[in-house]
């Protein structure tokens, strides 16, 4: 795939984005000297930044491979996918249950141009990459149904996304839509940032983002709570994402800037 041609969206080189900030920390190559910019300048400002976004890593694959492994989930829609990066939510899936199902979903053009390695699943299993934006829940659910049948568990991610995505802008409204669209013994992942472990670092990347014109968002633990109403919250619920579950592989490190948890639809 290409990043050009008609009906594809321009990659616009004059900002940063979430994606290739993100893909900057994860020591990527698909982001531009405006993204490393403010990368750099977050970094100044929180060096643990980086190990962040590893740390963030590193919960949802351990949330993928317990649910599919513990609860047997197969289907998996992860809305917010961002740039590829090894291993996949796919591969970790598929490579519990090679018949697993996933859906990614982004709206960022960077993403629609690399998601030809996000499609390279198992023979037995598929996935499917959806270019749509996290705020049009409706669109989502209508082009996630033909790959997902939504009548049996689906494993809805939406990690380090909703940050991105102010109260104000929909936030509770597109998980509320998503989450009631799931059936019984579906399960939520989600994490996002805080500010309740390092308050100051924390306002002045909010700052630095702003001024590059990207929304961020940090919530409280209780804030994020809110996301999981109507559903059960797993062992050991929101908590640092270097914290949840940390025995299943590389957690338990120092604490970064970002909850995590995942409940259950009963
Ligand atoms: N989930 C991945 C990537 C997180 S980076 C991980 O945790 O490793 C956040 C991603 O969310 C970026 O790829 C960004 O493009 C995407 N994103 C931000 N706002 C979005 C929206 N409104 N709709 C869809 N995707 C969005």
């Amino acid at each position: 795939m290409t990043a050009t041609g008609p009906g594809v969206p321009r990659i616009d080189t004059s900002r940063p984005h979430p994606a290739r900030v993100y893909d900057w920390f994860l020591g990527g190559k698909d982001n531009y000297p405006v993204d490393e910019q403010l990368g750099r300048q977050i970094m100044a400002i929180e060096p643990a930044a980086a190990r962040a976004a590893r740390a963030n890593r590193g919960f949802m694959r351990r949330a993928t491979r317990l649910l599919a492994e513990e609860s047997g989930i197969r289907q998996f829609l992860d809305i917010g996918t961002g740039i590829p990066t090894e291993p996949n939510l796919h591969q970790v899936a598929q490579g519990v249950a090679p018949d697993a199902r996933v859906v990614y979903v982004d709206n960022d053009p960077i993403v629609l141009a690399h998601a030809g390695a996000l499609l390279r699943g198992t023979p037995e299993g598929v996935t499917e990459y959806v270019q749509a934006d996290a705020r049009e829940p409706r669109s989502i659910l209508e082009q996630a149904g033909r790959i997902l049948d939504f009548d049996r568990p689906v494993a809805l991610s939406l990690i380090a996304l909703l940050h991105f995505v102010a109260d104000e802008d929909g936030a509770h409204d597109l998980v509320d839509t998503l989450v009631e669209a799931l059936a019984p013994g579906s399960c939520l992942v989600l994490s996002a940032m805080t500010a309740d472990f390092e308050p100051e670092n924390v306002r002045r990347s909010i700052e630095a983002y702003t001024a590059g014109g990207v929304t961020l968002v940090a919530r409280s633990q209780a804030e994020m709570a809110g996301f999981f109403k109507g559903l059960e919250l797993v062992e050991p619920g929101i908590v640092c994402v270097v914290d949840w579950r940390p025995e299943a592989g590389g957690g338990g490190e120092e604490p970064v800037a970002l909850y995590g948890g995942v409940g259950v639809k009963a």
